[in-house]
């Protein structure tokens, strides 16, 4: 929590007015029942008119002034709040921005989602109403507490009885809620995981008829956190009743010891009244400082959230002094690499090296799960490898700046990801002054004109979120166009020919072929004819290499590929 009030820095000058108007306010506010005392006193008793005129005009001067410093001090905090709540949901955004997929793995989506709404709003809730109480609520607590000792001596033991009861009973309360409190954020997230996967995975659930089921599971996370709410609520609606008969019981009891008092010419009648306004005050400012006590473990565990995303370190980060490669060219180098994911017992890849070099095909194949995605996510550096070094063009590639890696990489991942926009825009995705020609020639290599032209609006054609207005092969074909219009020294496909046919896959690698004559081209295929012509296979086999070489090689020295290949193709073909 403090760490985020350092955030505060740049509302100093507001914070420190706020303070101020709510310092005057509670001055004011303390001031008003003093003179309501002078009016009943010696207004009222003694019938003199005009006194009471000039000194009621005076009460509403003074009740005129809290009121505006009430008014600027809330608007001013509410504008700090949200102020703050602004640079912290752009703060935690931007470093999300910065993870690699590790940090992303531990926290879970869900869960950053609500750190970034709901923790947020927490505390910034929380800082409204801290600012406004935590000067007013102290000043009018102990001013009260003065002015009524002042006014009268033997009524003030009174409080004395009183007020720690009323602390006590408080006290019982905070600690009964406090806990309930911090564990809301986390039946928040379980609701709001259970939401994103039911409209993520619709169609499954749907197709699996799960619906039921998933329902079941909505409405128990729902539940859990409709339960913690309402055992809140329920110890917060008891408070106020409670309070209430603290506050008349202390009434009653001024009013009948100020009348003894009163009736033994020891206390004048506006002296009683103002005692009751000044306990009244003390209360209620006791009150609000309870609501506080109540409010800041919340939005403590809400900071801690939110801090826990602001410091986890990335674990992939640039090198201190980054070293440029060239810009173009695209040699890669493996040397005996190995790469296991967080927590697996087995490496996912084990020493593989090869290099893959301008103006090449390289191609991975393998059966599923045997590396071929670990492998390739490790060329633009999502994972840092175990051991081994990846060399791009000379340089580490955990020694040049990830801005100049990726600027290398034209990578089209095995799941596809589109974002909602029009057809052009998804394609200058991978490069930002693309010109209309550029983007035409991409979607054009990438076999994609055709089915562009078709849509209404061609090229303005709007993309739905995900994609999911188009087919399988359609976004693979929009994908590669993205990739194809950096033009980059390095393409990597994962899978990218899988949901095309025969005859559009053969001629979209003719025509890629042409179009990256200069560049390392490296294919992770399943299909022998995709990965046939390729200067270099690799094939794979439980994260090692099982053979390496070309089509012809292959197929005399390596067992593994002999299978591939004999389970794809007929006999003459393999001839
Ligand atoms: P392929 O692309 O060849 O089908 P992958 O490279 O995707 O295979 O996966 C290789 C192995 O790594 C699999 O055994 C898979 O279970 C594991 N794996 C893949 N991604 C992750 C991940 N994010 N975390 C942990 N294990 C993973
Ligand atoms: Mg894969």
């Amino acid at each position: 929590m403090i760490k985020l009030l350092k955030l505060l820095k740049p509302f100093i000058w507001s914070v420190i007015a706020v303070l101020v108007f709510l310092f005057l306010q509670a001055m004011l506010e303390l001031y008003l029942p003093t003179l309501m005392a002078e009016i009943v006193n010696n207004g009222m008793m003694k019938g003199d008119t005009g006194y009471i005129w000039k000194f009621g005009g005076y009460m509403l001067i003074v009740a005129l002034g809290s009121s505006v410093c009430a008014i600027v001090g809330s608007f001013l905090s509410s504008k700090i709040a949200l102020g703050l709540g602004r640079d912290l949901r752009n703060l935690v955004f931007s470093r999300v921005e910065e993870y690699s997929l590790h940090e992303f793995d531990k926290l879970g989506t869900a869960s950053l989602i609500t750190r970034t709404t709901n923790d947020i709003i927490q505390v910034q809730t929380m800082l409204v109403m801290g600012m406004r109480f935590m000067i007013y609520a102290p000043i009018m607590c102990i001013g009260g507490i003065i002015m009524a000792y002042s006014n009268d001596r033997s009524l003030t033991m009174l409080l004395a009885i009183i007020l720690p009861l009323m602390l006590l009973f408080i006290g019982v309360v905070a600690a009964a809620i406090v806990p309930l409190f911090k564990i809301m954020q986390k039946k928040i997230d379980k609701v709001n995981l259970v939401v994103r996967e039911n409209l993520i995975g619709i169609r499954v659930i749907r197709a699996f008829n799960r619906i039921g089921s998933e329902q079941e599971r909505f409405i128990e996370a729902n539940r859990d956190l409709t339960d913690n709410s309402i055992k809140v609520n329920k110890i917060m609606a008891m408070m106020q009743p409670i309070m209430m008969l603290f506050m008349n019981i202390t009434t009653v009891a001024i009013i009948w010891f100020a009348g003894l008092r009163i009736g033994n010419g020891q206390m004048e009648l506006g002296g009683m009244m103002a005692f009751m306004q000044y306990a009244m005050q003390i209360m209620f400012s006791l009150i609000m400082v309870t609501m506080m006590f109540v409010m800041i473990p919340r939005a403590e565990a809400s900071a801690v959230r939110i801090n826990e995303v602001l410091d986890m370190n990335p674990e992939i980060r640039d090198s201190k002094n980054p070293i440029k490669a060239d810009i173009k060219r695209g040699y890669v180098e493996f040397k005996d690499v190995t790469f296991s994911y967080p927590g697996a017992e087995e490496p996912a890849i084990s020493n593989i090296s090869f290099y893959a070099k301008p103006g090449e095909t390289t191609a991975i194949i393998g059966g599923t799960g045997s590396g071929k995605s670990t492998l390739i996510n490790l060329i633009p550096r999502f994972y840092d490898v175990d051991s081994g070094n990846i060399i791009i063009d000379g340089v580490d590639v955990r020694e040049m700046t990830q801005q100049d890696l990726r600027h290398k990489i034209g990578f089209v991942p095995q799941s596809i990801v589109l974002f909602s926009g029009t057809v052009a825009e998804n394609i200058r995705y991978g490069k930002d002054d693309a010109t209309e020609d550029e983007i035409k020639h991409a979607a054009e290599v990438a076999q994609a004109k055709d089915f562009i032209g078709d849509l209404t609006d061609g090229y303005d054609s709007p993309i739905a979120q995900g994609g999911t207005n188009i087919s399988g092969g359609q976004k693979q074909r929009l994908s590669i166009a993205r990739a194809l219009v950096r033009k980059p020294g390095i393409y990597i496909f994962d899978d990218s020919f899988s949901a095309l046919d025969f005859k559009t896959d053969g001629k979209l690698r003719a025509a890629l072929k042409k179009e990256t004559k200069d560049s390392t081209v490296i294919i992770v295929a399943q299909r022998v004819s995709t990965v046939m012509d390729a200067d270099r296979i690799i094939v794979l086999e439980d994260g090692k290499i099982a053979g390496l070489g070309n089509h012809k090689e292959l197929l005399k020295t390596c067992e593994v590929y002999r299978e591939i290949v004999s389970s794809q193709l007929s006999e003459e073909e393999i001839a």
